[in-house]
């Protein structure tokens, strides 16, 4: 495909340029022609064009105007682009629409990198998985482990709700224009959640948010700043004098199942997603 719009750096438009790194990302995505595929900003095409050869359909969205254009030009209706700002994509009914959940793969821009990660997670039940690439400090975040400075609200989430892999690094080099900050690519497979579930997941993210927001300070001022009463707090199996960093994945759920009887009591913590 041949458009040279300037990049706008206001939609995070740095292209990969690199033939061996999109190779790498296109074999470990490994596509396969029966499989409901979704790209996130196609941009120029570079994984769409190799994800073309090898799927007789794509879904694609992508929010220039100018690209989507061409996108739609270039690969006629064995392209289904949708013009559209991928927050605004219920990507439920693009499931629902092909009878299959769907495999994501992105590119993305990585100024709504979490906004991202958050809509995906939050239609977990249409999607397989989910291959992206992110800023390097991000991507360690997401395969953090507790007592780390990288461990906290989006380790917790990305463990809980799917299996995080750091795939690989990609160097700044690769990128058309040069971005200020490395690249890795993650794979989040929405197929092995963490078992069991928490009993109430909005509980479940709400003690996760509300003790880590507080950070610095033990569990037991967290859940008291959450409103979970006194006498509660000591029937708790968990060390309260613990700091949010030091619990894992398991002690979250063990936490939030043990503050069921008290949920109505707990106030709703409404971060925003951008701050995660
Ligand atoms: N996938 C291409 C590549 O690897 O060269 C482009 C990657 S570039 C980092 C991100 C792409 O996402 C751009 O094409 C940009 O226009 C598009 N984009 C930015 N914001 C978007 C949004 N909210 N929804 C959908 N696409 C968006």
């Amino acid at each position: 495909m041949s458009i040279h719009s300037r990049p706008k750096k206001s939609l995070g438009q740095n292209f990969l340029h690199d033939a061996n790194v999109i190779q790498k990302i296109i074999r470990a995505f490994d596509a396969q022609p029966t499989e409901n595929v979704l790209e996130i900003g196609p941009g120029r095409g570079a994984l769409t064009s190799m994800l073309m050869e090898q799927l007789p359909h794509l879904t694609a969205v992508e929010l220039d105007n100018e690209l989507s254009a061409m996108l739609q030009i270039t690969y006629g209706d064995k392209l289904t682009l949708l013009h559209q700002d991928i927050l605004s994509v219920d990507l439920r009914a693009i499931a629902a629409e092909r009878g299959k959940k769907l495999r994501v793969i992105g590119n993305i821009p990585y100024n709504i990198t979490s906004p991202i990660l958050f809509h995906v997670i939050d239609t977990r039940d249409a999607v397989k998985d989910f291959m992206v690439m992110m800023q390097t400090e991000v991507a360690q975040r997401l395969v953090a482990k507790p007592r780390t400075k990288d461990y906290g609200i989006l380790s917790i989430f990305a463990q809980y709700y799917a299996a995080p892999r750091l795939l690989f690094g990609v160097s700044r080099n690769s990128f058309y224009p040069i971005p200020a900050v490395t690249s890795a690519v993650v794979t989040l497979n929405f197929d092995s959640p963490y078992s069991p579930a928490a009993e109430n997941d909005v509980l479940f993210r709400t003690i996760v948010r509300g003790t880590f927001g507080k950070r610095r300070k033990t569990i037991r001022n967290g859940l008291k700043s959450l409103n979970v009463p006194p006498d509660v707090l000591d029937t708790l199996s968990i060390n309260l004098e613990q700091r949010p960093e030091e619990l894992t994945v398991a002690d979250f759920v063990l936490l939030s199942n043990q503050l069921l009887s008290v949920a109505s009591l707990i106030t709703p913590v409404t971060t925003n997603e951008d701050n995660v």
